[in-house]
């Protein structure tokens, strides 16, 4: 079922058009991220969704219920939607008990309780309830904003870039326990990142913004496999570019003939693979390896290392390989291409 649905949006600031005839749709209990480059409109479209902004043109309903249409809208007080922003934006003066408690009526008999029951589900030690915001770490700061937002029991939640200023290693943990926060209250999220790791791992939808527009949206392996273009595809992650004659459902490129997922095209194309489609083997006299290369460089980085290859008459090829079974600088290894290469959808680029 749909929950979110935004209909052609489109919002300008003087000559900057910073949203441009959006349109997508957010299901019912599900996780989206809406990813792109800085300024390609991700804050601007979650606070379109959050009622700070009127849309010059276009619609937001969310549950049957017309939030905007054009400039007419809904507050957002009137809207139950929940935002969480970069730096939590917590009350400072406020002890982190009321900060959670900020949307719960002061006389409300229930109301430690409730506010309790939110520290727990943000995984947060109840003897926090009583210090001020700068006693927390940004991680706890975070956490709290999360509760606070919680709180008011939104049919939508909104995350614009609540890891990005934390360190990696408790961004990973963060986003985690905030995904299973949301899972266990059930609750609809859109999160904004320009973090593809964390949209792919965090996300049953990836929306890709640039330049206001929505390239693509679909679930993180349909996008990551067979992005629209070759931006989407780098952005998404590590890939091979490599020149191809297309043919129905094969091309031969630098890398022999290999299968791909486009339709029947003639002509000349673009070919793209993710590093991990490729399959080193030792260069026995026996290979059955379609093509051969040779290693020119090899970087050690733990589970995943790197190795480049020199292709006869063709650019170097990064690849990324286990720590097992390095390959010797200088050596000549066969080269597997595992399942297919993506054709981009809008032909030869010229
Ligand atoms: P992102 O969150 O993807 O980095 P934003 O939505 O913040 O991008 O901004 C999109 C574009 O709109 C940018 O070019 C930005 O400078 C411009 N913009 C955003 N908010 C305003 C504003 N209040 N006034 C003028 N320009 C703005
Ligand atoms: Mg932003």
């Amino acid at each position: 079922m749909t929950l979110l649905t935004i209909k052609d949006i489109s919002k300008r600031y003087g000559p900057v058009q910073a949203l441009d005839g959006i349109d997508f749709e957010v299901a019912s209990g599900s996780r989206t991220a809406v990813v792109g480059p800085s300024g390609s409109g991700k804050t601007t479209l979650l606070r379109l969704i959050a009622g700070f902004e009127a849309p010059d043109r276009g619609r937001v309903v969310l549950d049957g219920e017309t939030l905007a249409d054009g400039s007419s809208i809904v507050p957002p007080h009137r809207r139950g939607i929940g935002i969480v922003s970069q730096d939590g934006a917590l009350f400072p003066h406020l002890s982190v008990a009321d900060n959670i408690g900020f949307g719960i009526e002061r006389g409300a008999a229930d109301r430690e309780r409730r506010i309790a029951s939110l520290i727990d589900m943000v995984e947060l030690d109840r003897g926090m309830l009583a210090r001020r915001p700068h006693q927390l770490s940004g991680g706890q700061q975070q956490r709290v904003a999360l509760a606070r937002a919680l709180a008011r029991k939104p049919r939508l939640m909104l995350l614009d870039e609540p890891f990005s200023a934390l360190d990696t290693g408790l961004r990973e943990n963060m986003r985690k326990a905030v995904a299973r926060v949301l899972q266990t209250a059930g609750i609809t999220a859109i999160l904004v990142t320009h973090d593809q790791a964390e949209a792919l791992s965090f996300a049953d939808q990836v929306a890709v913004l640039r330049d206001g527009r929505l390239i693509q949206a679909g679930t993180p392996q349909s996008l990551y496999r067979c992005p629209r273009d070759r931006e989407t595809a780098t952005f998404l992650g590590d890939a091979i570019l490599l020149a191809a004659d297309l043919g129905d459902g094969f091309a031969d490129c630098a890398l022999g003939r290999v299968a791909t997922d486009g339709a029947a095209r003639g002509g000349r194309g673009e070919l793209m693979l993710r590093p991990e489609q490729l399959q080193l083997s030792a260069c026995g006299a026996e290979t059955s390896a379609a093509c051969t290369g040779r290693v020119a460089d090899v970087e050690f980085g733990g589970a995943v290392c790197t190795v480049t290859l020199a292709l006869e008459g063709g650019a170097p090829l990064v690849i990324k390989s286990s720590s097992l079974d390095l390959p010797e600088v200088g050596s000549t290894v066969g080269i597997t291409v595992l399942g297919k290469a993506h054709v981009f959808e809008g032909g030869p680029k010229s």
